[in-house]
Order: C-alpha cells, then structure tokens, then sequence
C-alpha cells in the first residue's frame, strides 16, 4: 500500500498528528475536520502492528529515559584522560593504601612482613593487590564507559526531532512527520515511514550526538541488535585487557625473585636466620670501603658465658663530656621468643650493660629504628631477659655508660627460648 502524504490542517495548512479520535484537531489554528479514510487505514494498520512488538516496547522502557548527570559526565571521559590523568593518580593512592593495609596486617599479625617475607612473596602481594584494587576496576570502569557512550549513542540516533514551531507535536527524526504522543509514552514509530523514535531526550544534549544515523529509517530492533553486536566486540576486549594488565603480577614476582637470589642483601633473609643458630651480627655492613671501620666478631648464642669486650672504636663522648660505650647488633626474632642475658663477672668500674632493642618503623618498607619495649639491664653475675613483641629482624644496642678502659673482658652469654 502506497502511504499517503503527510496530513495537512485544513485551515492553516501546517503538518497535524492525526491524534486518536474520529477528527483531527489543529494545535495551531484551532480548525477541525474528520480523519481522511486513508489515514484512519494507516492508523488502524499502525495499532495492529504495535501490539506484537513485545522487543520494541521493552527497548522503549530501557531506552527511554535520558542518560543522569552522572552518565552523561562519565560519558564524555576519554580513554586518554583515564589513562593519562585518572590511572597514575590511582595508582599512587592504590600504592599508599596497599603500603597502609600491611602496615596494619604486620601490626595484627606480630611480625614485620618486609622482614620475614621474602621479597618473591611481598612482590606477589603487591601485584595481586594492585590487580584487583585498581586493575580491574580501571577495566571494568572503562568498558561501564564504553556502553554508557554506546547507549547515549543508540539513544541519540532514535531521539525524535523537536517540534518546528512553538506548541507543536515533536517529529520524526526520518521523515519529520508529526508524532501522536500518548500520556507516559516513551518512544513510538512514525506512522508514515515506521521509524522509531525516542521522545524523552532532551534536545540539548542529543543535538551535539545526533549522527546521519538518525535520518535511517530503522526500528529499535534494528538499532538494539547492532549494539548487542558491538557490545559482544566490547566484552572480548575487555577480557583481553584484563588477561594483559595480569601480566603486571608475574613481573612484578619475577622482580622480587631476582631480588631474593642476591645473597649479599643486609640484613640478611630472615626466614633463613630463624631457621638456623641464632647469631647477632654486627648491624653495619660490611664493606671494603669501610676498611679502617671497627667490626665486633658475630655473637652465637647458646655458648654460656663467654668473653666481650668493647673496642676503642666504640668509646664515644657525648657533647657534655660524657663517655659511653655502643656496640649494635642486628639479631633475627619470631614474635614471642625471650632473649635471655647471662652474666658472670664485669670489669671494674663497669656497673651493668644496657640492652635496647628496635625494630624497623614500617612494616612494609623498613626505614628508621624504633624501640620497641623497655631498656634491658643487665648486672654481674645476674640475668635480664626481653620478650620479641613480633618476628622481625632487630637492632640490639650494646650500652656502657661507664668510662672504662676498651679491651676490658665482661663475662656474658645470651640464648633465645620461648
Ligand atoms: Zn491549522
Ligand atoms: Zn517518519
């Protein structure tokens, strides 16, 4: 069947919504007259046709409300700003907060993790961490971006034209036929070309996205099925990207890894000085640039008492003139081990050794030594003893505030039990 022409008021010759009744009112000119036969045929066909597309009614509910501020804004983020500006920021506050979060874990736990994981291990958790924390959601907020643009575009081709003139009906976006809106309609077909059209998109924000995609004469269907399409393209770019931003965990191991079989680290692994005799090491590094520097022998436990003496190198003078001995040593403990001090006989003039102990400010990344509990004294011939609040590696310092000759012998021995 041949459609008719646009329908023109009789009096004012302006294009009419046939409307739903016998006789055509003009929105204009106020003139009626009755539905010309051929346009009621049309209108009767249009309503039959209309009440078997189920797709194309639910198209028009999900369809038909604009997109909120919220999308609208999100939606005209570029992939570039995200990564450009977005990601990096992220990824700094994503580092601090994971930094935060074992902080927290080590104190919870009793042991400080950079100590007593190998560096595999906190490479492994950091990745993964940063994975899930900020991979993933960069992805998936990328991809939520991609569709909410893909619908504003759908959303946009279907919108209908607005009105031509003050007080009018809105039109087709293909033919620019007038629409007989219904009360509560979202989107409807034109009546003389087919096309379906959305009615609730404010003409604003869709005249700077209307695309010659609007002038089709196409059906929701039609438009819903090439977004199914693209949406189905979009889903495997966003696995592949999620699979590629993975790769960043083993990296990142193999990073720790290769820390891990530097042997020469100070202090040493941790996991392997528990393990083994406990010793105290001296706590600088030795080094052949440091050849004039004064190195104390490592100090076994589980000998009883044995001989220590400080060097010359270890006297010092405060700046009021006062003379201490210091020797530090850097000893691994699990959280709950005493550390137990014998003594037997000091030199003259040598009133009691002072055992300080700290470990490491931050949990995660080491930094400066805080002590950690109360000074320990030790007397002759009497023992004094600490309790590890955590596994971690810890600096002993060695304290005599009594100015005595160096080289003079303390009998004094330590072990480590629970
Ligand atoms: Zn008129
Ligand atoms: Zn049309």
């Amino acid at each position: 069947m041949e459609k008719p022409e646009i329908l023109r008021c009789e009096g004012c010759g302006a294009p009419v919504p046939l409307g739903t009744g016998k006789d055509v009112h003009c929105p204009y000119c106020g003139v009626e007259f009755p539905v010309p036969e051929a346009y009621a045929q049309m209108r009767q066909a249009e309503v039959q046709r209309d009440v078997g597309r189920v797709e194309a009614h639910e198209l028009f509910e999900s369809l038909g409300d604009p997109p909120g501020f919220l999308a609208q804004a999100w939606g005209s983020v570029s992939s570039g700003c995200i990564w450009l500006v977005l990601w990096p920021f992220a990824f700094v506050v994503d580092a601090l907060l994971i930094a935060k979060g074992l902080e927290i874990v080590s104190r919870n736990i009793g042991a400080t993790l950079f100590d007593i994981w190998s560096n595999t291990q906190i490479y492994t958790g950091v990745g993964v961490a940063m994975y899930v924390t900020l991979g993933v959601p960069t992805v998936l907020g990328i991809y939520g971006r991609r569709r909410t643009k893909g619908k504003q575009h759908l959303q946009a081709a279907l919108a209908a034209l607005p009105p031509d003139r003050e007080g009018g009906p809105a039109r087709c976006r293909s033919c620019a036929a007038p629409l007989d809106v219904p009360d509560g309609a979202t989107g409807l077909a034109c009546l003389y070309c087919g096309a379906d059209n959305l009615l609730r998109m404010p003409e604003a924000w869709v005249s700077k996205l209307r695309s010659s995609a609007s002038k089709l004469v196409s059906t929701i269907e039609d438009v819903a099925k090439k977004d199914r399409e693209m949406r189905a393209k979009e889903r495997r770019s966003l696995a592949w990207q999620l699979g590629w931003l993975a790769i960043f965990i083993p990296v990142l191991a193999g990073f720790g890894f290769v820390l891990d079989r530097d042997t020469s680290t100070f202090p040493p692994q941790w996991s392997k000085a528990v393990a083994s005799e406990r010793l105290m090491i001296p706590a600088i590094r030795k080094d052949t640039a440091k050849w004039d520097t004064y190195f104390a022998p490592d100090w076994p436990a589980d000998l009883g008492l044995g001989f220590f003496a400080f060097d010359k190198a270890e006297r010092k003078t405060t700046a009021k003139g006062t003379v201490y001995f210091m020797r530090s040593y850097l000893v691994a403990l699990k959280a709950g081990e005493r550390v137990t001090f014998d003594s037997g006989d000091f030199p003259d003039g040598a009133r009691a050794l002072g055992f300080t102990f700290r470990t490491q400010a931050s949990a995660v990344f080491g930094g400066s030594w805080q002590q950690e509990g109360e000074d320990v004294y030790l007397y002759p011939n009497s023992t004094a003893s600490y309790v590890a609040p955590r596994s971690a590696w810890y600096r002993v310092d060695v304290l005599l505030v009594d100015d005595i000759a160096p080289d003079r012998q303390f009998r004094v021995g330590w072990k480590v039990g629970e």
